[in-house]
């Protein structure tokens, strides 16, 4: 066992923390304060292939693996989440269904945008009337001679409404199981599409910067070749891209805790209280000590489950294990690091406030926390 990272990976770790540190944290505040997407950081992360790392060379990727997306991720959140977000949510959710999925023809169509960074895709499972319970899709597609018609809405849909946004995938009830169990299906419904409309972003606690909304589908109309992969395979298809999503959200949970632990590192330096520097407390000290075990041992559970994702073994729990962790941490270091911080921890001039508002929604999204015991109950055979 070697979780030592190879020159590759250290040099593409490098090149992230660099790109976050000099382009990423002097504009990013800014978004944050007034809800803006980061159109021109987006690009930039476009033209240094990070929407392209995990896949193939012959569909426009980079020919990394899942691993490397981890590691972009955990460098990006260490300064900023809605970045990291964005990027997680257009890899892993967006283009990853059509390159595990999709036909040929669908690949072609749309990986060479999604993978250079020039368009983004939404991943529609959530609705306003069920997220953890998938099974509860209300939403419904019926077959109308060469079309799809779709009707239903979904919420909280990461990337579906950017200027650069070119479809989202839609899963929707196409019919009934012979055990009489809903089947579902995967649809993709380019931007545009009519009957397809996009509601203003929300307003939301943290990732403000990130790109968030409602959808609805009223008698939404596409070809029946829209269909990503066999009918009535929407349920085992989520099911592995949440799998492996898991672990990119455990990556960006732990970049969100290391930065909690630079920050604090840098304030309890600086900062004197009575007469010093308050990191010569050992009461400083010791919270900060136990962010970087924190940030430390979250890292080790996300590079086990990605390392026994590709070499193809089974990795449900581990990926269970590191996002519940993770996130869990994640939430932790954040309200230490602002209590390191005093009063300046409340102001959203410094980084820390926007990883306390960013931290919580990791115990939620892309499976919340119960969601992962059970995940993990289930497979010890609970
Ligand atoms: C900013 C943001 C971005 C998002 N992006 C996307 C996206 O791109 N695509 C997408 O499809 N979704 C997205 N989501 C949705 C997200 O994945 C869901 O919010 C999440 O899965 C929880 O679903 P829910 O909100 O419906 O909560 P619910 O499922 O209603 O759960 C409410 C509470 O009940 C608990 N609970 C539910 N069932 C049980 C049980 N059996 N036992 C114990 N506790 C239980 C839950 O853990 C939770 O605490 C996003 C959400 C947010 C906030």
């Amino acid at each position: 066992m070697d979780f030592r990272l190879t020159d590759e990976q250290a040099a593409l770790r490098e090149s992230v923390r660099e790109f976050a540190r000099e382009v990423i944290a002097p504009v990013i505040a800014e978004h944050y304060e007034q809800h803006t997407f980061p159109y021109e950081v987006i690009r930039q992360m476009g033209k240094m292939g990070l929407f392209g790392l995990p896949f193939a060379e012959e569909h426009g990727g980079m020919g990394g693996d899942y691993f490397a997306l981890c590691l972009a991720l955990e460098e990006l959140a260490r300064v900023d989440s809605s970045v990291a977000i964005t990027l997680e949510a257009a890899v892993s959710l967006g283009a990853m269904p059509i390159y595990r999925f999709g036909t040929e023809e669908q690949k072609a169509t749309w990986l060479p945008r999604l993978l250079s960074g020039e368009a983004l895709a939404g991943f529609g499972l959530t609705e306003p009337g069920t997220g953890s319970d998938a099974a509860g899709t209300q939403t419904r597609a019926v077959l109308d001679g060469d079309e799809w018609v779709i009707n239903g809405s979904k919420a909280f849909i990461t990337n579906s409404g950017t200027d650069i946004t070119a479809m989202v995938t839609v899963t929707a009830v196409t019919g009934t199981n012979p055990d009489g169990s809903k089947e579902l299906s995967t649809i993709i419904v380019p931007t545009g599409t009519p009957g397809f409309t996009v509601a203003p972003g929300y307003s939301k606690v943290g990732w403000t910067a990130s790109d968030t909304h409602e959808l609805t589908f009223d008698d939404c109309r596409v070809p029946a070749a829209n269909l990503l992969g066999a009918r009535g395979r929407g349920f085992a298809q989520f099911l592995r891209i949440l799998d492996e999503g898991r672990i990119a959200i455990a990556a960006l949970a732990v970049g969100l805790a290391q930065g909690c632990v630079d920050e604090s590192i840098k304030y309890a330096k600086e900062r004197h209280a009575f007469g010093r520097a308050i990191g010569t407390n050992q009461a400083i000290q010791f919270k900060i000590a136990d962010m970087e075990l924190k940030a430390h041992t979250a890292r080790l559970a996300y590079y086990d489950a990605a390392a026994r994702m590709l070499a193809g073994e089974q990795f449900k729990r581990q990926a269970a294990i590191a996002k519940l962790h993770a996130s869990t941490i994640a939430v932790d270091n954040a309200r230490e690091a602002t209590q390191i911080h005093g009063g300046y921890g409340f102001m959203n001039e410094y980084p820390v406030a926007r990883f306390w508002r960013d931290s919580k929604i990791l115990e939620i999204g892309e499976g919340t926390s119960e969601v992962q015991r059970m995940i993990i109950a289930r497979d010890l055979g609970l």
